[in-house]
């Protein structure tokens, strides 16, 4: 598809060449009133002005200034990648006016271009942490100096633009900035990569938005040079950075998630482009494994707090899950990429579970503080942030307004800008429903053939999913709907569907409805027993949503610790709440947390369990989404 057909569909992030499935504009499907138009909303009226208000006072938007001025390094502010911060910001400045053509925010976004595109120097480096007299030079740490990571989010905005809107400074600015990373990193250039990619996929993107090979020539290069121990070792290893196998060699995702998100996604976007189908199969195999072991019930990626890197097979403890907002959104990146490729519903399915359990858990309802690790165990209640105080340092208790690695909030508002993209796609002759919102969908098949769909559902809330035609062609053509794992005894107007593709091929006429029927009664989840960190617990979900219980709905005097699920409790609805009973167990009287038999069992409590994406938002408070069992 062309660049002028891009825009006028409002663009999409990431628009392989080719694969099973096409992703459509963001003109093409409008949420409606509903879950994810509430957040998507929420993100533009208030997330957008709170991240640009932060970037201010942080000084990070102000390092573009000073660099102008000749006031670098004094007047640097923020880590080395704070500049990427602000490129994230008018990446989503970009998806939004793409959506919505709003011509203030267009102004906004322009007045933040014109202070960055200021500052490119004339080989087309950017960069306000390096190459300055006081500063280090350029490319000289490139395990932790985040130069081409930030040029990648730099030319990620740039494709936004132009998908959106065409050419403008933005575009031009990060043509610049990849044509001077093809001339020092390629052939006969540098010949290493940076220590956190990202600007793999950014390049493969601008090689589709521009048509010009150079930029996946040199997106190759990266990814065949990644795995060869071209970066130094670190005390954290190699495979933080996944400099310790090559791509295409290794069977799972592993270090810093992140990072190994990022690179797979690119990875993808190179072996789609090239035809590399033994690379395609090597990322693929790797999705697999590691959502198989080395992924929590949320969706949730990496375990470790040290390194913020997955742990190995089947370490996933609730209570020290890492399970970085940015890494789902990597880990949504990587999904949607595979399910353009191969079609099948499983990367959706994973989709969802992110987009439900971590992507909307993150923001404050208010979308001015946000998560950056995600929890499914708080130990301790939290304390309340300053809302105009930066956090030094991700904590899972409570939303912040903003950190000193402000990675996941400008990751959040580029993500729910463009959310509208993960909905459906479209093949050579049909329609592909994953994602379950109510949103309207009007598309033009390859063929011409126009389609139009109004999507008329309260899901999560409710299973039931209404497809009705607004524009169909006379002749006959296939719409398919998702059907998820969970969903046993699923119905397609009234008929039994099982999990996978439910397919229609028929003609449609307009006013043609057709309902999916999702059981979304809750229900109770077992962990493998090799995940030692929840063996013997249950978990509770209904529908796609992670259910957690939390200790402001528990008595006075109950502590949440000390629950326990009775073997055989029974799910109770109680007006749309889930509750369980549980059983508080009295700790052992010994100072010897060991060998002691517990204290008699109290009198039963019922607990209310309530979506895990609500939680932390009625103050400090305790929580778990995975409740011991005891026959006793
Ligand atoms: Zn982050």
């Amino acid at each position: 598809m062309s660049i002028n057909d891009w825009i006028e569909r409002g663009g999409t992030p990431a628009a392989p060449g080719s694969g099973r499935l096409r992703p459509l504009g963001l003109r093409e499907v409008t949420l409606r009133p509903g879950f994810w138009q509430q957040r998507q909303e929420t993100n533009r009226s208030a997330s957008l002005a709170h991240i640009e208000h932060w970037l201010e006072k942080s000084g990070w938007l102000g390092n573009f200034d000073a660099a102008v001025a000749g006031r670098l390094p004094g007047d640097r502010r923020g880590r080395e990648f704070a500049d990427t911060e602000v490129y994230k910001l008018l990446e989503a400045m970009a998806w939004e006016f793409g959506r919505t053509r709003d011509p203030v925010l267009d102004r906004r976004y322009r007045a933040l271009v014109s202070r960055v595109a200021a500052a490119q120097e004339a080989d087309g480096y950017l960069n306000t942490n390096f190459g300055r007299p006081g500063q280090a030079p350029r490319y000289s740490d490139l395990e932790w100096g985040h130069e081409l990571y930030s040029f990648g989010h730099l030319v990620q905005a740039g494709v936004a633009r132009a998908r959106t809107c065409g050419d403008d400074e933005l575009v031009r600015v990060a043509v610049r900035a990849a044509d001077h990373v093809c001339a020092v990193f390629g052939p006969d250039g540098i010949a290493s990569v940076c220590g956190h990619p990202e600007i793999e996929p950014a390049l493969v993107e601008l090689f589709r938005v521009t048509g010009e090979r150079r930029y996946l020539d040199q997106a190759k290069l990266f990814v065949q040079r990644r795995g060869h121990q071209v970066l130094a070792d670190i005390e954290f290893g190699r495979s933080y950075f996944q400099d310790d196998i090559p791509v295409r060699d290794a069977d799972v995702l592993r270090g810093h998630a992140v990072r190994a998100t990022y690179l797979a996604s690119g990875a993808v976007d190179l072996a789609v482009e090239t035809g590399d189908t033994e690379l395609l199969a090597a990322v693929t195999g790797q999705w697999r494994a590691t959502v198989a072991r080395r992924t929590y019930l949320t969706g949730g990626m990496g375990s470790r707090h040290q390194d913020e890197a997955f742990g190995e097979d089947f370490a996933l403890p609730p209570d020290r899950a890492y399970s970085e907002t940015c890494a789902a959104i990597g880990s949504v990146m990587l999904s949607w990429r595979l399910l353009l490729a191969h079609g099948d519903a499983e990367y959706a399915d994973l989709i969802e579970r992110t987009l439900f359990n971590v992507i909307a858990t993150a923001p404050a309802d208010d979308g001015k503080g946000f998560f950056y690790t995600n929890t499914l165990h708080q130990r301790v209640p939290g304390s309340e942030p300053e809302p105009d105080v930066l956090v030094p340092r991700a904590a899972s208790s409570l939303r912040a307004p903003w950190f000193a690695v402000s990675c996941c909030p400008t990751n959040l508002a580029r993500t729910f800008a463009s959310l509208a993209a993960y909905v459906a796609t479209s093949d050579d002759d049909g329609l592909q429903l994953h994602q379950y919102t109510a949103a309207g969908l009007g598309t033009t098949l390859p063929d011409g053939r126009r389609i139009g769909l109004e999507v008329e559902t309260v899901y999560p809330r409710d299973g039931r999913i209404a497809v009705r035609v607004t524009e169909s062609p006379d002749t006959a053509w296939p719409l398919s709907l998702r059907v998820p794992p969970w969903a046993a005894g699923a119905t397609l107007d009234g008929r039994p569907v099982t999990p996978g593709w439910a397919r229609l091929h028929r003609v449609f006429a307009v006013g043609d409805v057709v309902v999916l029927e999702l059981p979304v009664q809750p229900r109770l989840t077992v962990p493998d027993p090799r995940i030692d960190a929840v063996r013997g617990c249950v978990a509770v979900e209904r529908g796609p949503v992670v259910l957690c219980a939390e200790s402001v709905d528990l008595p006075a005097g109950v502590s949440l610790d000390a629950l326990f699920l009775p073997g055989g409790t029974a799910l109770k609805d109680d007006d749309g709440t889930v509750v369980v009973t549980g059983r508080p167990v009295g700790p052992p009287d010994a100072g010897w947390p060991y060998g002691a038999a517990a204290g008699a069992p109290g009198p039963d409590v019922d607990i209310p369990l309530k979506p895990y994406h609500r939680w932390g938002r009625r103050g400090p408070s305790t929580m778990r989404v995975w409740l011991p069992v005891t026959d006793s």
